[in-house]
Order: C-alpha cells, then structure tokens, then sequence
C-alpha cells in the first residue's frame, strides 16, 4: 500500500485549517491539524510529517519562531516548511526564508496555489519520489541502488548489515529482540543462534561510524532499536 504524504498544518483559524485540510485529502494527502504551538510540537515529537504548513500569526509562538526552532533541530531540519502569513511584504518575505522556511504564501491565496507548492517543496526534497529510499535523520538507504548515507557521505555495509540496517529504519523507534531480528532479517534460523544477530549490529555500527552508530540503541534485555533520537547533533568527526 503507497503512504499518502502527511502536511501538518499549524494554523489557529479553524475556518482556513479546514478548508486546507479538505482540499488537501482530496488531492492523495493526508492532513493533520494543529492549532497551537504546543500541539504541533506534540505532533512532530510523534511522528514526522512529509511537509509542514505554518501560519506567521498564531498565539503564543508565532510561526517565525516555530519555523527557526525546527530549523535547528536535527530532527526536524530536513521537513519542508511552508509559511503562510496575511503579510505579504519584502520584508517579512525575507524574514520568514531567513527563518529557514522552504517556500512562502501570502493569504488570501487559492488552493491550487497552495497544492502547487506543497507539490514542489517535496519534488524539491526527494527528486525521485521512490519508495526504496527510507531517510532517518541524516541516514539515508535506498534499498534499489544498495547506497546508505550519513550526512551526505556514504556508508559501505556488507549485504547482511544492509538488511538489517534496512529492516531497522523501515521499523524505526521500535524495539526488536534477538530473535525478531533472526526471524525479519535472516528468515529461517533455525541453525542460528541469538548472538549472531550482535556480532552484525557490532559490524553495523562500525561501518556507520560513532555519530550514526548513536542511532541503534541497545536496550538491555529486551533487544535492538534504531531511533532518530539517539543521532548525535555535533559536527560529523573526521
Ligand atoms: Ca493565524
């Protein structure tokens, strides 16, 4: 089943979230509504969305703040954002993409407009819109191609490394034991015992290097999991 790409929409006027929301399900989105800043912060701890649709006037934390704050997180940096705002001068125009907005849309606006940029700030992030490439954080695997990434740079696994680091982000945030693990990345296992399954994480993690290698935990007695969490935020180390 194809995912429908989510647009979280932060905007406190139910009237205008609404009417996005309707014409954004209509057109193969999958709209989420939060009011406040509060809630869309709740939202984005939760789970990513594909696009972010952020209003310039909300109460409390107004959009320009929401917009840097995320900016400088690793783990929301990456998400589009797209404000909207009632001002449409030069001024706040530059303000809003200094404040690391992707794109900008001055109400009132049409929303054929609005789908128009939605559509081309995800062109613009993934250039082949392809299922087979699963983006954690700064990881990046496309399980056509065989290519990981860490921040740009590329990650050389063996093939048993690359499944299970496969499996890992396409069930990320989860935790899997020893024996899940042998069961989705090794099929039948019968012949194969538990340890093997750390003897590839240990290689796994030494072909990431320490700043991916932070994103599979190990949680004591219970198993493996790779979260976006765990991604150190520093400079890449040499
Ligand atoms: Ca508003």
């Amino acid at each position: 089943m194809r995912r429908l790409p989510s647009v979280l929409i932060v905007e406190d006027e139910p009237a205008i979230a609404e009417l996005i929301s309707v014409n954004l399900r209509h057109s193969g989105f999958r709209p989420i509504w939060a009011m406040d800043s509060a809630t869309a912060q709740a939202e984005l701890d939760a789970v990513l969305p594909d696009v972010i649709l952020l209003d310039w006037m909300l109460p409390g934390e107004s959009g320009l703040t929401l917009a840097k704050r995320w900016r400088s997180h690793s783990r929301t940096k990456v998400i589009p954002i797209i404000m909207l705002t009632a001002r449409a001068d030069e001024l706040d125009r530059v303000a809003g993409l200094d404040a690391g907005a992707d794109d900008y849309i001055a109400k009132p606006f049409s929303t054929k407009e609005l789908l128009a940029r939605i559509r081309a700030v995800l062109r613009r992030r993934a250039p082949e819109q392809d299922v087979a490439v699963v983006t954690l954080g700064q990881l990046s695997l496309d399980a056509a191609t065989y290519r990981v990434t860490f921040a740009g740079l590329p990650v050389k696994l063996g093939p048993t490394e690359f499944k299970l680091l496969h499996y890992l982000m396409t069930h990320a945030e989860r935790v899997h034991s020893r024996s899940q693990l042998l069961d989705q990345v090794w099929g039948d296992h019968v012949f194969i015992e538990e340890r093997t399954v750390d003897v590839h994480v240990k290689r796994l993690r030494e072909a990431m290097g320490v700043q991916a290698a932070a994103m599979i935990e190990t949680v004591r007695g219970a198993g493996y999991r790779l979260t976006v969490q765990g991604q150190c935020s520093g400079p890449v180390a040499a």
